[in-house]
């Protein structure tokens, strides 16, 4: 990876965390507790608490993620940065933008997926 693909990868993640911060904080808004017998339009109160508990799912994952990438962003400029961590063979410039917080290339991804 050269200083401009790095550089481009670390806005690409910073930009990712950005909107997972926003996504977390709509999350927190509709996992709110819900209220007995609260008219919310059309929604019964069983929807709105079937509604909370995905969100509350959506939230954790959003939530992890964002930990995922911060720790990207804080080892970006790492000399190891962007490499396996199953093979050490670099992982394509192409896949690091797309998901920044991967820590296995395409071949090791698809190898534990299929173990799993
Ligand atoms: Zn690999």
């Amino acid at each position: 990876m050269n200083d401009g693909q790095r550089e481009q990868l670390k806005v690409a993640i910073s930009t990712r965390i950005d909107e997972i911060r926003e996504e977390i904080a709509s999350l927190e808004e509709s996992t709110r507790p819900v209220a007995p017998d609260v008219s919310i339009g059309r929604l019964t109160r069983m929807d709105a608490i079937v509604n909370k508990s995905v969100s509350e799912a959506g939230l954790q994952s959003a939530r992890a993620n964002l930990i995922q990438l911060q720790r990207a962003l804080e080892t970006a400029d790492d000399p190891d940065f962007g490499e396996c961590e199953e093979c050490l063979k670099p992982i394509a410039t192409g896949r690091l933008l797309a998901m920044p917080e991967t820590t296995l290339c395409v071949a090791c991804a698809a190898a534990a997926e299929n173990d799993g």
